[in-house]
């Protein structure tokens, strides 16, 4: 550990540096640009548009506009009397914004809660920080832009990945390739911790036989703050800089040390700021050594043993799983824990290699069984939740056999179901219909009012938005793909024809996510034919967009993209179908905005929750979706189209044929006729009004503002006073 013997705080970033000096002005542009508010605030977007408008449509990332621009362009800009109160008011308002009156103010000021840290291993804020792969880092970063618009005081702890999730480029020959382009801190969102000395906040941590040196990073969301840490210090052996160099990559050892840096470098980052939270989150078991960690800290401040420290300091905890099927636990050879935490376990915790590997073992008594994160984080925290109802369900009877004696139901496991972060994924279009009916501040409160007034809007109003947002989504998708196939080498002609593909008005189907197995990417694709006689009908044409990355050593996922990619390629389909490659948040943006209908068929029970169908409720998309995760309690009648039976059906061979007859059936017999029987405006009332009840009732309930209150009500607030109560009697 670096000895601290001041407060320390963010500096500028590396990146002022390169920032021309001595313009007034400039110091307001960088703030602004430093805080990821206006990842969702795109009232700043057009600050940057106007300094260089093809730099920021190809980066979203004001920081390299600052830095890559012209000091005569900067300062030209800022010499527009229009620019500089567009400016001028833009930080102000971040600044009010900062200080304003807040729901966790107004309701829970007076009680226990001061510090929530939120630990996870991905963040999904912004496409100009890809620290992210998917649904968990969606989660972490919608909640924490929720928790500053609430104003619950929240704090991130993660990794900062010099590469970041793989990048997706697809082949002239179908097939996916995967890049690494390097994420050049100097030119991300973020500012090194330093003392107030001006010494960078390190930390040193012990790894078998040498030690590591991590970074320390302060990124700004708004109210909240994410702290990231990361290898690449110059101090570092050169196998050790990398460490934190891809997420999710490489094999069982390298995750370790990177799990190793988030729970254990991370609750130590917190004790060198001097923060001491009541309530450390964890979002699926990678961080679970915070557990440890955080228990060590009061063995030492309280003078106890491991034991007495973890009983105080696990009713802080809370744990949230986000695993549905048991091979998705994070599980380690004992082998491989030994040399990385067995002197740990002895120094620092005072307990033995064998009862620290109980702590992450169904049987404590065998020593074959792996070492299991989410067994850790259960038995280390007070709390635990699953993220749907469903999904609490599955997880009492995952986790069933950490509680011998106890029925299935009385399984100490809750739910608090996922919801986004409407204004990150809302467009301009639907904001300002939102905020005709329902006022500016509508996700800054309680929504339980949102759905009466939602009500009211007409079916010409809501046709409007979607009309106008499919077209946007059409353009968009026009330039992506002919970009896209320039890239990949493609003949002129074929790019030509790329910018006239797709209608406008046809009714256009979104298919975007990860290409795993259980998510059946291909369901959709089980009967070629019938779906191109669904694309195809010259009366009610259907349009199809897909994304989706599938991992660099998931074969079987990358043989489901190259599918795809030949029926795509079929004279017949190709005006109808499109691939787009690299999905990532500003690809989702524009996805869920635009498309008609979001399809989603996992196989139940495996999506925990699922996120990406809620981004379309604000924007008045609809749902076609397996009875799985939040469809399973969002769906009725009214509000979209629900796939399956609601059972599980384990290994049934005939699963899949079945369902994929029922999604055609659904497309053939209820959504296409439906979206095309018109009234004598133009306007498929059916639809619109299908449109208006899925806005009203859906999209408060599966919004961040929802979850993070409930977690916050439910589990922080109780939590916090419990271990409050606890540390004052030790
Ligand atoms: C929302 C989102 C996800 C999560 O999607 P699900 O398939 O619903 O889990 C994954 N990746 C990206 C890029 C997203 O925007």
């Amino acid at each position: 550990m670096t000895s601290i013997n001041s407060e320390p705080k963010a500096s500028s970033p590396p990146s002022l540096s390169l920032l021309p000096k001595g313009i007034a002005g400039m110091d307001s542009l960088t703030e602004l640009a430093l805080d990821l508010r206006w990842s969702w605030n795109h009232a700043t977007d057009k600050v940057w548009r106007v300094l260089d408008p093809g730099l920021w449509e190809a980066t979203h990332n004001p920081l390299v506009v600052l830095q890559t621009i012209s000091r005569e362009r900067i300062e030209n800009s800022l010499a527009d009397p229009g620019f500089r109160e567009t400016l001028d008011f833009l930080v102000a308002r971040n600044r009010t914004a900062a200080k304003a009156p807040s729901w966790f103010g107004s309701k829970h000021a007076e009680g226990p809660l001061r510090t929530i840290a939120y630990f996870s291993m991905e963040f999904m804020l912004s496409e100009a920080l890809p620290i992210y792969s998917g649904g968990l880092g969606n989660v972490a970063g919608d909640q924490l832009k929720a928790a500053s618009d609430l104003g619950v005081p929240v704090i991130g702890v993660g990794l900062l990945y010099q590469q970041g999730y793989f990048r997706q480029a697809i082949a002239r020959d179908g097939s996916q390739q995967a890049l690494y382009p390097y994420n050049d801190p100097g030119q991300l969102p973020i500012s090194p911790l330093r003392h107030a000395n001006g010494e960078w906040l390190r930390l040193e941590i012990a790894l078998p036989g040498y030690s590591v040196w991590l970074r320390a990073w302060e990124v700004r969301v708004g109210r909240a703050k994410l702290y990231l840490l990361d290898s690449n210090d110059a101090a570092n052996f050169p196998a050790h800089r990398g460490i934190t160099s891809e997420l999710y990559g490489g094999g069982p050892e390298l995750r370790l040390k990177q799990e190793l840096l988030l729970g254990i470098g991370g609750w130590r980052l917190l004790r060198a700021l001097g923060i001491q939270p009541e309530i450390c989150h964890l979002n699926e078991g990678h961080a679970a050594f915070a557990v440890l960690e955080r228990a060590s800290d009061t063995m030492v401040s309280k003078s106890l043993p491991f034991e007495k420290a973890l009983a105080l300091t696990r009713v802080g905890n809370l744990f949230t799983t986000h695993t549905a099927v048991p091979a998705g636990f994070d599980r380690f050879a004992p082998a491989l824990i030994e040399p990385y935490l067995g002197s740990y376990a002895r120094n620092k915790l005072g307990i033995s290699l064998r009862d620290l590997l109980a702590l992450g073992r169904a049987n404590p008594n065998d020593s074959g069984e792996p070492f299991n994160m989410a067994y850790l984080a259960i038995r280390g925290s007070g709390a635990v939740n699953g993220v749907s109802r469903l999904h609490g369900q599955v997880s009492r009877r995952l986790f069933a056999p950490l509680f011998p004696g106890r029925r299935e139901e009385d399984v100490p496991i809750g739910h608090v179901t996922n919801g986004v972060h409407m204004p990150t994924w809302d467009s301009d279009r639907s904001d300002a219909l939102w905020t005709e009916a329902c006022g500016k501040d509508r996700w800054l409160g309680t929504t339980e009012d949102l759905a009466g007034s939602i009500r009211q809007v007409s079916d010409e109003k809501l046709w409007g938005l979607r009309v106008e947002s499919r077209k946007c989504l059409v353009e968009f998708t026009r330039k992506r793909l002919a970009l896209q196939l320039a890239v990949s080498g493609a003949p002129p002609a074929e790019v030509e024809e790329a910018k006239h593909l797709f209608h406008p008005d046809a009714l256009t189907l979104g298919f975007a996510r990860r290409f795993a197995a259980y998510k059946r990417p291909n369901l959709l694709l089980r009967d070629p034919e019938r779906l191109l006689r669904i694309l195809t009908d010259t009366a009610r044409p259907v349009q199809l967009i897909l994304a989706g990355k599938a991992h660099p050593q998931d074969h079987d996922g990358q043989a489901l993209i190259l599918e795809w990619m030949k029926f795509l390629r079929r004279p017949e389909a190709r005006p109808h179908v499109i691939f787009l490659s690299d999905y990532d948040m500003r690809l989702t943006e524009h996805l869920v905005q635009g498309v008609d209908v979001w399809i989603n068929t996992p196989k139940r029970p495996w999506e925990a929750s699922g996120t990406s169908g809620m981004k379309v409720l604000v924007n008045g998309g609809l749902n076609l979706s397996e009875l799985d995760g939040w469809w399973a309690e969002a769906y009725a009648p009214e509000v979209g189209w629900a796939l399956g039976d609601g059972l599980e059906h384990g290994d049934d061979p005939g699963l899949d044929g079945r369902e994929a007859d029922a999604l055609y059936g659904l497309l053939e017999r209820e959504v296409v006729p439906e979206y095309y029987a018109r009234n004598g405006n133009g306007i498929p009332v059916a639809w619109t009004g299908r449109i208006r009840e899925s806005m009203a009732r859906l999209t408060p309930e599966f919004s961040a503002n929802r979850t993070v209150r409930e977690y916050t009500e439910r589990y922080y607030l109780p939590a916090a006073e419990a271990y409050l109560a606890g540390s004052s009697h030790a």
